[in-house]
């Protein structure tokens, strides 16, 4: 299996946008969003809950998002 998250260069920390900023519980790292697998999207089909990486310790987390 290849893995499928891509990393893109984005460094929006400045935004005043209060949206969820993410930070890894281990090392205070922001966390990076990642694609679900097509096995998680099946069970987790409707919830909201996103996948992230946190790339300084290669953690994966799955946050609920709550708008
Ligand atoms: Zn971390």
């Amino acid at each position: 299996m290849t893995a499928e998250f891509r990393i893109k260069p984005q460094e929006d920390t400045t935004t005043s946008t209060s949206s969820s900023e993410l930070m890894c519980r281990n090392c205070k790292t922001r966390l990076s969003r990642i694609k679900r697998s097509e096995l998680a999207k099946f069970f987790l089909f409707g919830l909201p809950l996103k996948k992230y990486i946190c790339y300084k310790c290669s953690r994966k987390t799955y946050r609920w998002v709550s708008k």
